[in-house]
């Protein structure tokens, strides 16, 4: 297929601003991104379909990231931690450099909506320089139907141009990479990096802000539906399998990534799914597998063999390959991504120590404790001698994307889990009779097999026992499970190597949510783990 360049045209990006002489690409479709994406040299077709790119940055630059700090945002973010003020002359004056700077360029836009309910969506112009980006947002946000497309009007609009650099010595950045949120005019601008991840988590943290106001709680969750008209969220940080265990063949997908959580219903923000997809089993994910085998995907940093097949257990661009596909492709999915209130909440964390239970049932005070402290533990990285995990807290399970403070957060999660008395679980999907490098991952398929459980109800009608340094609940069977499996002191083969680990994670915890302690009820500080238990 052959592409065409607009002609050129003055582009109005709202707030009295244009692109002169632009060549604007306007809603292109998927056939029209593939071939432009290649004009342009930013990737290829795989042999099996999706479009292949390389970029410059494997993973978002969240020191990078800047909130506009005027009378709107002053006393409603929390500054601090991810959210980092930067004044509006910087971004007044990286906004006229970029407008010179796409002066005579190709640019391609997309008008989407962030968020599938209606009364609370938010009407997007993205604005980007490279059209893989432009493939990644088609597939990943809501996509307008024709009316909605003829009669579209931004709310807000992001412009998004990599090869623009700021100069931090005279420009206020860090570094030559940018993404400035500014609540007032609406608008996102970033420069810098390739990744496509930015596009979808910066409209998110606009949503994260103006939905509590409007009483719905935002969420950095996945969701899913049983047949039962259950719906279940599964919140986490990277890689503690929100991805992997919400797009499961005997429940309907609502959305990968991001919800809200309004009076009557669980909605997605997203119209499409990011799933990492590094060493992927096609047998335990075969959803995501076939995504992979898919025209219309956008795979970032898959290696093509010599067939131009893509390899998945070739990690030499980086760990964090994905692809980005439209909802769409998963065909056991929610019509239009919208579900009934919660039934069970289930807390997410890849415990590379091997210490918390692969699922637990939380108290009320417990659930507020998780959920600020939001745990994950990192496996070892490339350095040499390095054998311990590291840990990570993000409150909400998302700290970067979370403009306000993470007390208004937890009010309004307790507050829906109180009303909906919907249940509460915490998941280990890490390491298990032993830490990284002497225990071994907890296996999909047990994973699976505790959440279908605890979904089901079946977990209603058994007996539990009481972890001692956590005080969580563990139940004492599970059909399908070997008992030694569910209480991790038991999968460790040395007992007291595992009390000794336990009692260093529980002093983690406890040193973690010092900063905390002022803002929370007592009842939560008093569900803390305890080192000397
Ligand atoms: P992100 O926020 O970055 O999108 P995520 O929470 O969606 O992260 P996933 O993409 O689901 O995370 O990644 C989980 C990874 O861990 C996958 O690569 C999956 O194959 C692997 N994994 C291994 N064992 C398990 C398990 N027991 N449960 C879930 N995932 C597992
Ligand atoms: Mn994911």
């Amino acid at each position: 297929m052959t592409t065409s360049i607009p002609a050129t045209q003055d582009f109005d990006l709202g707030n009295g601003q244009t692109i002169r002489n632009a060549h604007i690409h306007l809603n292109p479709d998927v056939d029209a991104l593939y071939a432009d994406a290649i004009r342009l040299g930013e990737g290829v077709k795989a042999a099996t379909g999706p479009l292949t790119v390389r970029t410059n940055k494997t993973g978002r630059s969240p020191k990078d990231r800047f909130i506009v700090e005027d009378e709107l945002t002053k006393d409603t973010v929390w500054w601090g931690g991810f959210n980092t003020p930067i004044a509006p002359s910087v971004f007044d004056n990286l906004l006229a450099k970029m407008i010179k700077y796409a002066e005579g360029r190709e640019l391609f836009v997309q008008d989407v909506y962030a968020g599938t309910d209606k009364n609370y969506r938010i009407a997007c112009q993205m604005i980007t320089e490279m059209a893989y980006h432009s493939l990644f947002i088609h597939n990943m946000f809501v996509r307008p139907t024709p009316e909605e497309l003829a009669n579209f009007k931004p709310d807000w609009t992001v412009l998004n141009i990599p090869s623009f650099r700021a100069d931090p010595a005279t420009d206020g950045t860090r570094t030559d990479t940018f993404i400035i949120v500014n609540f007032s005019k609406k608008m996102i601008i970033a420069g810098g990096t390739q990744y496509a991840g930015e596009n979808k988590k910066g409209i998110f943290g606009v949503l994260n802000y103006l939905l509590p106001a409007q009483g719905v709680m935002p969420m950095h969750c996945s969701a899913n539906v049983g047949d039962a008209g259950d719906t279940a969220l599964f919140f986490g940080l990277s890689g503690t399998g929100k991805t992997t265990l919400s797009a499961d063949p005997s429940r309907k997908l609502i959305g990968d990534d991001e919800h809200g959580w309004t009076d009557t219903s669980v909605f997605n923000f997203e119209g499409g799914c990011y799933a990492k997809v590094i060493n992927l089993n096609p047998e335990a994910e075969p959803i995501i597998f076939r995504t992979t085998r898919t025209y219309g995907t956008v795979l970032e940093n898959v290696v093509l063999d010599a067939e131009g097949v893509p390899d998945l257990n070739d990690g030499s661009l980086t760990e964090n390959t994905r692809s980005a596909y439209p909802i769409e492709e998963v065909d056991n999915r929610q019509p239009g991504s919208i579900g009934g209130i919660p039934k069970n909440v289930v807390f997410l964390t890849a415990d590379a120590y091997g210490v918390l239970p692969p699922i637990s049932r939380l108290t009320p005070e417990q659930t507020m404790y998780q959920f600020i402290s939001g745990f994950t533990a990192k496996i070892p990285g490339t350095e040499e001698g390095v054998k311990e995990p590291s840990p990570t807290f993000s409150t909400c399970f998302g700290a970067p994307f979370m403009p306000r403070h993470p007390g208004e957060y937890a009010a309004l999660l307790a507050q829906k889990v109180k009303e909906s008395g919907a249940k509460v679980w915490l998941v280990n999907t890490g390491w298990t009779g032993g830490k990284y490098g002497e225990g071994h991952r907890m296996s999909i398929k047990h994973t699976r097999a505790l959440l279908n459980a605890a979904l089901s109800g079946e977990l209603d009608d058994v007996e539990f026992v009481k972890e001692s340094f956590f005080d969580l609940e563990i139940p004492k069977e599970v059909s399908g499970i070997p008992a030694e499996v569910l209480n991790p002191r038991e999968a460790w083969a040395d007992a007291a190597a595992y009390d000794e680990t336990a009692k260093k994670l529980a002093r983690m915890f406890r040193d973690n949510f010092k900063r905390f302690e002022d803002g929370v009820d007592k009842s939560v500080t008093e569900s803390m783990p305890n080192p000397d238990a």
